[in-house]
């Protein structure tokens, strides 16, 4: 977990991966107000691998106002103009892609090349494809009469406060980033405070290209950081990436003063497996769809396995056979598929779900376990995939969002009951569905309550693609051209009088 810095000597990191120089605001690299620092832990051995400034409220006083001062240049930038700086800032970004990719895998403990090296090259590609949408912000007229003009602008919001979590943190810092930029608004983001580093190079890319004060990203604490600026009054756009609860927090905080508010939260996700798919392809895509080589640290993780009858003893043989091939590892290691959790906070409680599901006397546990205490995996905190069966959708490992990599395989018959007990949860993220017969895969898509069901795949989300939950993981959608729109601008109606 990343810890207040006491120390002041310069800290090891591994060759290729970024050293933060401060946080971005006004265009400057700068400390916190206090003068304070957090420690990045690095979680594939626990040494901690650099500092980045501790921001409080006065820190992000001054963002705000530097992206305040910024704002009225930025937002008469001929939109053409705003999307050829984001396309400079995706060639930069490619061109620096292993370097991220590197201090993607050293401060999140994601696997470099299962994990790491395609966040860098996503996040580059959502610089592309907003880079090119400039030119469709575009308004509407509307056919009040031969003798009125009455059309519709978009128009940017303003300062836009974004939060992001550490699970993907790069891509989904860009995600925020293109859009918001792109129509015209200025930025003020927090990092995550257990992985800033990537974020900061992402930000000291895009500085090459944008004037100060466009962008600023502060890093701090929730509470601290993230508290003031979700509450600064000058904030007029609040766009958030976490958990369910603290998504609330942010919610009330756009409430107080009626600001709109994105919000992309937790998921319990359903895989919903038919017995014709009984198939190693299957079995490929729920590991896929689990995000077992992220350690299911992912919004999107097919967490509730629902299995027909018919295949369900097979089906989890193979499953078994697949995902015990998949090697676990330091993370910047090329050989490891699987690498670490984020922090201790997220381990233990990772293992307290796996614990619970071994002392239960009506839970089976059918591969995985806890960690191992002893050898090189016991030095960081990788958690190992674990399955358990024969408990219903009611058990709290099937209701919780664990974000670690505990499956829970549940029985099913009568398609309406297992479509039943998809819908019983109060997420709704994402989906999956898995069969041959593709009319019954799209009646099943139909039915599940959430914001994006795949049928016979699991991969993650691609720029152009509406993204965002039903129920209580999310509000609104980022990802796409609408996303920008509806989230990163604000509609004006001009009603022109032509008859005088
Ligand atoms: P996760 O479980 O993925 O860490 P969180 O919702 O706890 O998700 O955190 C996501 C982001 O929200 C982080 O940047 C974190 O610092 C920030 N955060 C946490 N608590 C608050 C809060 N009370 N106000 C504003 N931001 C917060």
């Amino acid at each position: 977990m990343s810890t207040t810095a006491t120390q002041t000597k310069p800290l090891a990191q591994p060759s290729g991966t970024y050293q933060p120089k401060g946080m971005l605001i006004g265009g400057k690299w700068v400390g916190s107000a206090s003068g304070q620092r957090i420690a990045i832990e690095n979680p594939g051995n626990r040494s901690l691998v650099a500092e980045v400034p501790r921001a409080a409220a006065a820190d992000v006083e001054a963002a705000v106002a530097a992206a305040d001062k910024a704002f009225p240049a930025w937002k008469n930038v001929v939109p053409r103009e705003r999307g050829k700086l984001l396309l400079k800032i995706a060639e930069a970004m490619e061109v620096r892609s292993e370097e991220m990719a590197r201090t993607i895998a050293l401060e999140t403990g994601n696997a470099l090349r299962t994990q790491a090296r395609g966040e860098a090259k996503l996040a580059a590609d959502i610089f592309r494809y907003f880079g090119g949408l400039a030119s469709e912000l575009k308004g509407e007229t509307v056919p009040l009469g031969e003798h009125v003009l009455s059309y519709t602008r978009r128009e940017p919001i303003g300062i836009v406060g974004a939060i992001i979590p550490w699970n993907a943190p790069v891509m989904l810092g860009a995600l925020k980033i293109a859009p918001a930029l792109c129509a015209g608004n200025v930025l003020v983001m927090k990092a995550a405070e257990d992985a800033p580093m990537g974020v900061l190079l992402m930000a000291d890319i895009c500085q090459e290209f944008l004037p100060p004060g466009v962008l600023n990203v502060v890093t701090g604490y929730g509470e601290e950081c993230g508290g003031p600026l979700a509450n600064h009054p000058k904030v007029r756009k609040l766009s958030f990436t976490g958990s369910t609860d603290v998504g609330k927090v942010i919610m009330r905080a756009a409430a107080e003063r009626i600001v709109p508010v994105s919000l992309e939260l937790g998921g319990k996700s359903p895989s919903l497996v038919y017995p014709d798919a009984d198939e190693d392809w299957a079995v490929d895509g729920i590991i896929n769809a689990m995000r077992f080589t992220r350690q299911s640290q992912s919004c999107t993780a097919g967490s509730r396995l629902f299995l027909h009858e018919d295949i369900f003893d097979s089906f989890l043989k193979k499953l078994e056979k697949k995902t015990s091939a998949l090697k676990i590892g330091d993370p910047l290691d090329e050989a490891s598929d699987i690498g670490t959790i984020i922090n201790n906070k997220q381990f233990t409680k990772v293992c307290k779900y796996v614990d619970e599901g071994l002392k239960r006397s009506d839970a089976k546990l059918v591969f995985g376990g806890l960690p191992p205490k002893t050898g090189p995996l016991s030095e960081g905190y990788f958690a190992v995939p674990t399955v358990f069966a024969d408990r219903s959708n009611d058990w709290r490992l099937a209701r919780e969002e664990i974000f670690g990599p505990v499956l829970v395989a549940i029985r099913w018959s009568d398609e309406a009951e297992a479509i039943r007990m998809a819908n019983d949860s109060h997420y709704g993220l994402a989906a999956y569905v898995w069969t041959h017969d593709i009319g019954r895969g799209l009646r099943a898509a139909h039915a599940i309550e959430s914001g994006w069901v795949q049928v016979n795949q699991g991969g993650g989300q691609s720029p152009g693609m509406s993204y965002g939950g039903f129920k209580q993981s999310g509000l609104g959608r980022e990802f796409s051209l609408e996303g920008m729109l509806d989230s990163f601008t604000q509609r004006k109606s001009v009603t022109v009088n032509l008859a005088v």
